[in-house]
């Protein structure tokens, strides 16, 4: 070797091609490189790292979102580590495929549009268009699968094999965060965990919650939270999905069906209205009642809407009974009397014909007589006869006058009756259901007491209760309970208030209380013993005690406020009495 120490890159190169064949290694970059370093003391910079590196960052930024690109930056820089350039050059390329993507994408768009409007056996377009819209959501984050599977269902149109499962649903692929690497034993990395939990929590909250009314279904999606629970293998996943796909099939057949069932149930209501409607046209009050009815359920329907409709049916119930009743006595009344009449007529029409017989015998009698003494016998029978005649006939006549006095009488009856009925339902102060005044009675005593606490110079208060979480009562012991509930809590208040005191219905499940010649503090006490009382009168339903509790905001009335400033305040005081956890009274 010579020890000579060479000076100029030249001769380093020189030396350093010498000792190549000298050592019989090939004469590569890497090993000249190596060589050169050598003889010229010298380390020189690695530049394919930093470019590795460079790559796998811009890679693992663009693989946000995006596993392939993950895989793709984790591959690379594996192969830079090793130098492994045509390993990392055949990566890109496949990450990138050159060949016209643009041009492929036109074609695809090109194509799907044309087979969109083709017709094909056995698919309707709305079906083509859920499955293209299924795997532009499943494929969005990915272009290039998201084309090659556009095309894949656009051939499973036209070949028929609609349900082309690689289609429809995607398998985990072998990029997908479910299972990173291509071995079935593969463990889900992080990304894959969060995308599990995603799916249970949306399986057993979003969708379990939705399943009360379909136990068997509901079944199926349990069992659907546990497999996704315990699956970690990509095998796991790939069942996972498979029962999925089933069961979303089951429970779009079944949604249908409820759909339909709800529409068929309200079609019925509706016809059954319109009925109601047609027959009681002459009743002014009952055809407003189901105009109203009607116009309640062609409103989109809301759980709001169903209750007034509710309320409303049961009004109209409540007033055709009492309808009913005074209207079947006056018929009976009615219906006495034209048999009555009847029986006196066919009196009057006998004893008439029996005159008519007599005066045939008597005119007889009389042209065939010629003895005036005779003559005479036979005229006083006749006086006598017509004499009895007249008396029943007068006697008939007056109770056929009487008779036609009641049926008059029965017939004002029904109309004052159904005029009374319309003009109770009109001024009605009571709520039907509770007792409460309801909302004009409410009113009218609002004004009463106001216009008597400005006359006397006395404070008067308001309350406004509202039941806490009455809506999860309702569904939990049913609706006919929760109105049973409401009368119990109208009980209770009003046995536990002054007499003077004064409960209304506001509406629904919320309560005035109006409370004449009282201050706030005393007002808030009032509503406290209410509160009290009702831990004390359990309400009961099927012998289990019950507990109702309601949030109240208490109003003082200032001189000369109007009753919608008070009322707006003890409403405010209510939704403070919510917001600070209920069950309590708040003061505004
Ligand atoms: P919050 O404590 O916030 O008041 O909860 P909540 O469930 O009581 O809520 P909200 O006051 O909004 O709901 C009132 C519910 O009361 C709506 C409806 O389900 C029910 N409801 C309204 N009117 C009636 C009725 O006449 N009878 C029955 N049974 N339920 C009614
Ligand atoms: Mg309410
Ligand atoms: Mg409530």
């Amino acid at each position: 070797m010579n020890t000579e120490q060479p000076s100029t890159p030249i001769d380093i190169a020189r030396q350093a091609l010498k000792q190549l064949a000298l050592r019989k290694i090939p004469p590569t970059p890497d090993n000249f490189r190596s060589v050169y370093d050598e003889i010229a003391g010298t380390k020189s910079v690695d530049e394919s790292a930093g470019m590795a590196n460079a790559l796998g960052k811009v890679l693992r930024d663009a693989g946000k979102g995006r596993p392939k690109y993950l895989a793709a930056a984790k591959t690379i820089s594996g192969l830079a580590e090793k130098h492994d350039w045509a390993g990392v050059e055949a990566q890109l390329r496949d990450l990138f495929p050159v060949a016209g993507g643009v041009a492929s994408w036109s074609a695809a768009v090109r194509n799907l549009v044309r087979q969109l409007e083709v017709s094909h056996k056995g698919l309707t377009p709305s079906k083509k268009k859920e499955g293209l819209e299924r795997v532009l959501t499943n494929f969005e984050s990915d272009p290039d699968q998201l084309m090659l599977k556009i095309q894949a269902l656009v051939a499973s149109w036209s070949s028929g094999t609609q349900a082309d499962s690689a289609v429809e649903m995607p398998q985990p692929e072998p990029e997908t965060p479910v299972s990173p690497s291509a071995t079935s034993s593969a463990e889900a990395g992080p990304l894959a965990m969060l995308w599990r939990d995603i799916l249970i929590k949306t399986l057993d909250l979003g969708l379990m919650s939705q399943l009360k009314y379909l136990p068997e279904i509901a079944k199926q999606a349990q069992a659907l939270v546990e497999q996704a629970r315990a699956a970690r293998l990509e095998q796991d996943v790939v069942k996972l999905s498979e029962a999925l796909k089933s069961f979303w099939f089951t429970l779009e057949m079944s949604s249908d069906a409820q759909y339909r069932l709800h529409e068929s149930l309200l079609h019925l209501l509706r016809l059954l209205v319109d009925n109601m409607g047609e027959l009681v046209v002459d009743d002014k009050w009952l055809y407003g009642q189901t105009a109203i009815i009607r116009d309640i359920i062609s409103k989109p329907m809301d759980i709001n809407v169903l209750y007034d409709a509710e309320s409303s049916l049961k009004e109209l119930v409540f007033k055709q009974g009492k309808l009913k009743h005074g209207l079947v006595e006056a018929k009976d009344t009615l219906k006495q009397m034209a048999s009555t009449f009847i029986s006196r007529l066919a009196e009057m029409t006998e004893s008439t014909g029996e005159y008519h017989h007599k005066i045939e015998k008597y005119q007889e009698q009389i042209s065939s007589t010629e003895d005036i003494t005779e003559l005479n016998v036979i005229l006083d029978n006749l006086m006598g006869d017509t004499r009895a005649m007249q008396l029943d006939a007068l006697r008939s006549h007056e109770s056929l006058k009487e008779t036609q006095v009641k049926a008059a009488e029965a017939e004002a009856r029904i109309q004052q009756l159904t005029a009374e009925l319309d003009h109770i339902s009109e001024i009605a102060h009571e709520d039907y259901l509770t007792g409460a005044l309801n909302r004009r009675g409410m009113d009218e005593a609002l004004e009463r007491e106001f216009s008597r606490s400005d006359r006397l110079g006395t404070k008067v208060c308001i309350a406004m209760m509202d039941i806490d979480h009455f809506k999860k009562l309702n569904d939990t012991l049913g609706h006919d309970t929760g109105d049973e509930a409401l009368t119990h809590l109208a009980g209770v208040t009003k046995s536990t208030l002054r007499p003077t005191d004064v409960l209304a219905r506001f509406g629904g499940e919320e309560f005035v209380i109006i409370l004449p010649e009282t201050e706030r503090d005393e007002a808030i006490q009032v509503m406290t013993r209410v509160q009290r009382e009702l831990t004390r009168q359990f309400f009961l339903h099927d012998n289990e005690r019950v507990l109702i509790t309601f949030s109240a905001g208490v109003a003082q009335r200032e001189p000369g406020e109007n009753a919608d400033v008070v009322m707006k305040r003890a409403d405010v005081a209510l939704y403070q009495a919510k917001q600070t956890g209920r069950n309590r009274v708040i003061g505004g």
